[in-house]
């Protein structure tokens, strides 16, 4: 202001009026930007969507909380991404909190592309599953799809899954101890989805045209749940189609890898592409927010936190604050007192 102040102040302030109002009006040809919000590690999600804004000359607003946002000053979540929608044409959010990216597009309006939202759903992730499917020609509505992994607790899994019964076609959920798929199981009638999703124990009884497997997702567990068997390179083998969206973890032994490994690395490439076809047609309107998010189950985000539901507790409640309340990592909703 000093520097100003040796100015004439009415001239610079009629002056700057004057660019702001014409700055208002006329935005052709100003770059689109994505406000990237990032909370939890990420390598593929990350990369892909700056590889992705690169290829299409969107610009990367670096919006996540390590960036130091005022949320570490209090201000809540609805307030910074309502402040935030002032700067950016889309969000790209990956987070530990459950249904984040469907409250912000609620709070904000603009175009969410939700990269894995806790252990509720991975959309982008799972679309690059049903486009692999297409291109090889795998009907959707007569597919058979088995799954091995951790159920209870992926992301991937449960929009695979919900992602093939959308599409009218059938789920085989492989858990050799029979204890986790259920409550996935039942979601499909609970959602009027026209497909169906069962449990199996043996993998060698399984017939399907596709085996899509994912690693125990240890960093949310809070127990000593014991892992899937690694699965034996004979195994996989019997699958035309073998993907996994990676990281790897004990799931596949190492000849087993080594079977898949180039498919796998082949859908890293075609995810990537898919999250750059997402972005371009959710930044032209091609594709409505509320579109890509048709596979979200509706949680309940209504109950409190309680120390069984929730295994992130400690790490998240000081951080994640709506003006109402707090919002935990599992997507229950503790009002304020
Ligand atoms: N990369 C996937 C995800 O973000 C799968 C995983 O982490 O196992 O959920």
């Amino acid at each position: 202001m000093i520097s100003i102040l040796r100015h004439d102040l009415s001239d610079v302030v009629y002056r700057l009026a004057d660019d702001v109002a014409s700055l208002e009006v006329h935005r052709d040809g100003v770059s689109k930007h994505v406000a990237l919000w990032i909370d939890e590690p990420s390598t593929r999600n990350r990369v892909s969507v700056a590889r992705a804004c690169s290829d299409l000359n969107f610009k990367i607003l670096d919006s996540s909380p390590s960036s130091g946002l005022s949320i570490a000053k209090g201000e809540s979540l609805q307030d910074t991404f309502m402040v935030l929608s002032r700067y950016t044409d889309l969000f790209a959010i990956r987070t530990r909190v459950v249904s984040l990216p469907l409250r912000i597009y609620a709070w904000t309006g603009l175009p969410v592309l939700n990269l894995g939202d806790g252990w509720n759903e991975h959309p982008s992730q799972a679309l690059s599953t049903l486009i692999a499917m297409h291109q090889s020609d795998i009907a959707s509505d007569k597919a058979t799809v088995a799954i091995y992994g951790d159920f209870d607790r992926s992301r991937t899994v449960r929009s695979v899954a919900l992602g093939v019964a959308s599409l009218g076609g059938t789920v085989i959920l492989v858990d050799p101890a029979f204890v986790n798929a259920p409550r996935l199981a039942s979601l499909p009638s609970e959602l009027g989805l026209p497909g169906s999703i069962s449990v199996a124990a043996d993998i060698s009884k399984v017939e399907a045209d596709m085996l899509y497997v994912c690693r125990p997702q240890r960093e949310r567990w809070n127990s000593s749940q014991a892992s899937p068997p690694p699965l034996r390179v004979q195994e996989v083998a019997r699958f035309k189609m073998v993907l996994h969206p990676l990281p790897r973890g004990e799931e596949l032994s190492t000849d087993a890898w080594e079977f898949i490994r180039e498919q796998a690395l082949n859908h890293v490439t075609r995810s990537y592409l898919t999250r750059r076809a997402l972005l371009a047609a959710l930044m032209s309107g091609a594709l409505a927010s509320s579109d890509e998010e048709r596979y979200q189950p509706n949680l309940p985000t209504n109950a409190r936190c309680s120390a069984d539901d929730c295994t992130f507790r400690d790490g998240c409640l000081a951080t994640l604050r709506l003006a109402s309340g707090t919002l935990c990592c599992s997507g229950c909703f503790a009002p304020c007192a």
